[in-house]
């Protein structure tokens, strides 16, 4: 009887269901191997200040790069890490690769760099997150004032509480927080008021339109005002044009980051842009 029943349910997956059932379990067992096969790779994108022109920090950001030499964007695989969990090594990987960078830039005399890494909230909700970050430093040598965690609004909401103890946590190890697609969220003041942070990132769908439409000018200034107010920084994101720079700079923004300045980049290359440009560090010695 219970072996029919088992037959008969097998038989209610459609074909579709199967095929996007298999598809899944594919991508997570790629992803797996990939991870062992060091198909994953950090660029890293740099973040400028506006006013001296030196690059301030630089974003983490992790590529799929297939043995077929094709690159794979995280929007189309981070999801499906979150899911399945491989959010976790991975987001290890990444952190490690980080801090790999900043040893890198310590060598070359730019260990004012600030290293911003991503954090999804399956990654925030470990109970071990701040042991495994504080220890990724150490083994590293490096000063947890060069780090920057990136978080969104929509994972700090799934518990408040222990949301609030862990950043603070994080805050008094002397690591940096900010919140990521700021504007997007669903009570993005509440954020401000309640929780340590450190920097705004202003998504970009408010930066894209900023010289057309009144309004996103409107509340990107406000942004930027509010902030300047509460002594936390702001970084505009997806800044791609000359007259969105002069808009941001009348606001009185700090920092910029998009493809304006730069794509993320290989570490190589990265180096030989913040060579080029020069850090804060660099300009005033
Ligand atoms: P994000 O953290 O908001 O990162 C900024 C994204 O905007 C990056 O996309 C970057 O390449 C893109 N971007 C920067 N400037 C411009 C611009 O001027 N124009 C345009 N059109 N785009 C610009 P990317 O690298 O594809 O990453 C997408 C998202 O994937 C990230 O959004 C982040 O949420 C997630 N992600 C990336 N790396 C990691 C990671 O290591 N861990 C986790 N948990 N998430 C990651
Ligand atoms: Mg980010
Ligand atoms: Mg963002
Ligand atoms: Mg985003």
């Amino acid at each position: 009887q219970s072996k029919a029943n088992g037959k008969n349910s097998y038989f209610l997956f459609t074909k579709e269901m199967n095929a996007r059932v298999f598809k899944r379990i594919q991508l997570e067992s790629d992803m797996r191997q990939a991870l062992k096969d060091q198909e994953f790779t950090v660029f890293f994108q740099p973040k400028v200040q506006l006013g001296s022109g030196a690059v301030e920090g630089v974003e983490a950001l992790v590529r799929w790069q297939k043995p077929d030499g094709s690159l794979m964007s995280p929007a189309d695989f981070i999801p499906l890490a979150e899911e399945t969990g491989m959010i976790v090594p991975l987001g290890e990987f990444v952190l490690e690769t980080s801090c790999k960078a900043m040893q890198v830039f310590d060598g070359i005399g730019c260990s004012d760099i600030r290293v911003s890494v991503n954090l999804s909230p399956i990654q925030f909700q470990q109970d071990d997150l701040v042991e495994m970050v504080v220890s990724s430093l150490e083994r590293n040598g490096l000063s947890p004032s060069k780090l920057e965690l990136e978080i969104t609004e929509s994972t700090l909401m799934t518990d408040v509480q222990s949301s609030i103890a862990k950043l603070n946590l994080l805050v008094e190890h002397g690591i940096s927080i900010s919140i990521d697609d700021f504007g997007t969220g669903h009570s993005s003041l509440y954020y401000l008021k309640n929780f340590p942070i450190d920097v705004l990132k202003v998504d970009r769908s408010f930066i894209r339109d900023i010289t057309t439409d009144a309004s996103d000018a409107q509340i990107v200034e406000t942004i930027i005002l509010m902030a300047r107010n509460l002594g936390i920084g702001v970084v505009a994101e997806g800044v791609e044009t000359k007259e969105q720079i002069e808009m941001l700079r009348e606001f009185g923004c700090e920092l910029i980051q998009g493809f304006y300045y730069s794509k993320p980049l290989p570490l190589e290359e990265v180096i030989t842009y913040v060579r080029s440009i020069g850090t804060a560090c660099m300009i005033e010695s």
